[in-house]
């Protein structure tokens, strides 16, 4: 592989350029945009240069669970995006998350969880984690007093999202990082949500960045996967573990995944954008009972997103007036949204809550999470933000 010549170039651009520029390994072919090495593994030169690689002496790949140059040019650009020193690819999401954990974590050790995480999250630290001798508790995600009294010596990490899903709860990452510090505690951050175009929380002091590549890095709705992102002596940690255990990024995604990056800062302005504006006809409809998005000035976390986002993401939610009969009735009305739980697709999505994500709390932990009947959830495309309007007016007039 010959050296990139742009690597020299990348330091102090925005953004934007990384987006586009970063990783980037030119073969002998010189092809201009990035291959896919569909190869599980990768032919020597001769028997020494073999026994030199498989010992790390000598630089080279050796198997597509161990190292893939598509998926390291995904890692590289990822790293750059989030300021980290190092990237990780995974298969999904949710395999970020369990590396992460499995990588950093031992029976005995206590990890405080924000109650408002993506419910299969809730899952494995609950359920499978807790099967392995780690304890975990979950706390509201805005109230710093119960971090504080739910960090005990052996805590280890403190895991959580901001904006939460889906009434758009703003977490502040710097004091939640001070929280971490003083224990010798990780703070592990999801930023599916706001993606490193719209926030990055290793600036803030998180330790570690998890996402699913899925949702907006993908930005398009193809392939599930995922990505640890944080210092490389924490990545070698995780790195060994997937190694290990498996749960890698295809090359194929990754691929799919670097294109998604490419337009991630565009699509990121246009989703939070259109957001804005539904927001803001939402809340001015007759029809309409509470809108929930930190974009809006009358949002409690507005000012904190104001300080540590650069935008306010597509994710949205509202009450319609009535009870979980008029949510159904406005859902059911629409006819260009997706009704669907996906969300950072280029077509918009509409959920209810209730009854989806969240049907599986109890009824208390529902209320206690201020989840209500009538509550709907958008994840704003990248249609026309005029025709978004028309149809919700339709779910509207189906009440
Ligand atoms: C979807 C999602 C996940 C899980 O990701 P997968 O790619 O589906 O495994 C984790 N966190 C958040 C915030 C998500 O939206």
């Amino acid at each position: 592989m010959s050296s990139n010549k742009e690597d020299n170039f990348l330091e102090g651009v925005h953004l934007d350029t990384l987006a586009v520029r970063a990783g980037i390994a030119r073969t002998a072919e010189g092809e201009h945009s990035e291959p896919i090495f569909m190869t599980s593994s990768y032919v020597f030169n001769n028997a020494a240069d073999a026994a030199a690689t498989f010992a790390g002496e000598m630089a080279g790949n050796v198997y597509s669970r161990y190292t893939n140059p598509t998926v390291r040019t995904f890692e590289q650009r990822l790293a750059a995006l989030e300021g980290a020193q190092q990237a990780v690819g995974t298969a999904s999401g949710m395999s970020a998350i369990l590396s992460t954990c499995m990588a950093l974590l031992k029976a005995g050790d206590h990890v405080v969880c924000s109650r408002d995480v993506f419910g299969t999250t809730t899952n494995l630290f609950g359920k499978y984690l807790a099967k392995f001798g780690v304890e975990v508790s979950f706390v509201a995600l805005l109230d710093l007093d119960l971090w504080r009294d739910a960090i005990r010596p052996n805590t280890a990490m403190l895991f959580m999202e901001t904006p939460s899903n889906p009434l758009c709860e703003v977490a502040d990452l710097q004091a939640l990082s001070a929280l971490a510090k003083e224990n010798d505690s990780l703070l592990v951050v999801d930023n599916c949500f706001c993606t490193p175009a719209l926030q990055r929380p290793l600036a803030l002091g998180a330790d570690i960045v998890v996402h699913s590549a899925t949702k907006y890095l993908d930005g398009q709705g193809r392939c599930v996967g995922g990505a640890v992102v944080g210092s490389s002596e924490l990545m070698e940690e995780v790195v060994t573990f997937l190694r290990t255990c498996g749960p890698t990024m295809s090359a194929f995604n990754a691929w799919v995944f670097l294109k998604g990056l490419e337009t991630l800062r565009l699509r990121m302005d246009a989703h939070s954008q259109s957001a804005m504006e539904i927001a803001n006809w939402l809340q001015a409809h007759k029809s309409v009972e509470q809108v929930y998005y930190c974009g809006l000035e009358s949002h409690p976390g507005h000012e904190l997103a104001c300080r540590q986002q650069s935008a306010f993401g597509g994710v949205l939610s509202f009450e319609v007036k009535g009870k979980r009969e008029q949510a159904w009735r406005c859902i059911d009305g629409t006819q260009i949204m997706s009704l669907t739980a996906n969300l950072g697709d280029a077509k918009t999505t509409i959920v209810h809550p209730a009854t989806t994500t969240h049907g599986r709390l109890t009824e208390e932990a529902r209320a206690a999470a201020g989840i209500g009947d009538n509550l709907i959830r958008l994840a704003i495309g990248l249609e026309h933000v005029d025709d978004l309007k028309a149809d919700l007016q339709r779910g509207f007039d189906a009440l």
